[in-house]
């Protein structure tokens, strides 16, 4: 499908990219733009993000397979109106204009909105963005183990390892916990339980290992507040990363002591970090879900948007990002039967 895109397309100029240290522009006749996705290189030697690394890379090779150029780019500061209600293309950060009769953007909603001023400013879209609007409430919590965590209920390896690991209250106390911790997030407070995702990379993929043999592994935290009542997160951090790491320690004891290196993102820290507005990682709360997400096509012609913000919705399944495509090959007339 992307074959076909790029192929077809006299121009196809993408804004924003799922991960890769290396950003892709295009110029004449077939143009990509992959905006850098900022990998942190921290915990150690782990490439902490290799798996979304690995699908920009994937990309750029199937974009160049098809002659399209690529190239660093500044990120875009705004769309340019063509004729017609059409787009022109984009302008850089750097004052350079980049033609193109058909630009896809996967920067979220809300930056697209940034994006479409002046004449191509569309009131009634804008209102409808803009009450899609809400605050991130993800904390991931990335983390270099020394060795694995040896859980009280199962402390042989039998595949526990691999897949995601749950935490969660004792069954008969789990609802009311959910219930309370969804209610102290609400109030902006810090949940004394959040449900907790815990993830051992390396347990499935190997080659994510340092070169001291350290786990790539992360504690995914749902929910907490973007921003705390009466405090801060810089003031909590730190204590609410060991408070995490201790409910760990009452599953598989000793597991902080495993703790090599952390590097935690917070709502706010997934904003500055990532670039993704309110720091919400799937651009537009799931609780809208399906046909209720945010259309493919904007108010200008040639301008799609294939956020995770779109339908279906986000995580790294690529289905908005197909959906965009096949309805660019639609709008250029290029679908087959
Ligand atoms: C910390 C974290 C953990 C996650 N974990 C999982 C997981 O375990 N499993 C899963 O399935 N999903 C996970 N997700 C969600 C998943 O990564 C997203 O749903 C998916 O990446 C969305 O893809 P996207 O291309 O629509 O947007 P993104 O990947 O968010 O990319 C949007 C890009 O646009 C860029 N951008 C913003 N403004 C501009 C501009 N003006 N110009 C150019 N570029 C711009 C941003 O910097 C960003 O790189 C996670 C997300 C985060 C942040």
């Amino acid at each position: 499908m992307l074959r076909e895109a790029l192929a077809a397309a006299p121009s196809l100029a993408g804004a924003g990219g799922a991960g890769g240290d290396h950003a892709v522009r295009a110029a004449h006749p077939k143009e990509i733009i992959l905006e850098s996705l900022k990998l942190p290189p921290r915990l150690l030697n782990c490439p902490p993000l290799a798996p979304l690394d690995v699908f920009a890379r994937g990309f750029a090779k199937v974009a160049s397979a098809v002659s399209a150029n690529s190239a660093s780019a500044p990120p875009p500061l705004s769309i340019t109106p063509g004729r017609g209600g059409s787009v022109q293309g984009v302008v850089l950060a750097n004052g350079e204009e980049l033609r193109a009769r058909t630009v896809v953007v996967n920067a979220d909603p809300f930056k697209l909105q940034t994006l479409i001023t002046g004449a191509h400013a569309d009131a009634a879209w804008s209102t409808r963005v803009e009450s899609y609007r809400k605050d991130g409430t993800t904390m991931k919590v990335n983390l270099a183990l020394n060795g694995l965590p040896k859980f009280t209920c199962l402390p042989e390896d039998r595949g526990q390892y691999g897949p995601t690991i749950h935490l969660l209250p004792d069954e008969a106390d789990v609802m009311r916990s959910l219930r309370t911790s969804y209610d102290d997030v609400c109030a902006g407070k810090l949940p004394e339980f959040p449900t907790i995702e815990w993830y051992i990379h390396t347990t499935v993929d190997p080659s994510l290992k340092d070169p001291q043999g350290r786990h790539n592994s992360a504690l995914f935290v749902q929910w907490v507040p973007h921003t705390l009542a009466g405090t801060t997160w810089e003031a909590q951090k730190d204590r609410y990363v060991k408070h995490l790491l201790g409910i760990c320690d009452r599953f598989a004891p000793g597991t902080s002591a495993l703790v090599d290196d952390v590097f935690a993102l917070t709502p706010p820290d997934i904003e500055r970090h990532f670039g993704i507005t309110r720091g919400h990682i799937h651009h537009v709360d799931n609780g809208f879900g399906f046909d209720d997400r945010l259309p493919i096509a904007t108010p200008v012609g040639g301008v799609y948007s294939c956020s995770a913000g779109t339908h279906p919705a986000g995580s790294v399944i690529g289905c908005a990002g197909h959906n965009a495509a096949k309805r660019v090959l639609h709008d250029l007339g290029l679908s087959r039967a």
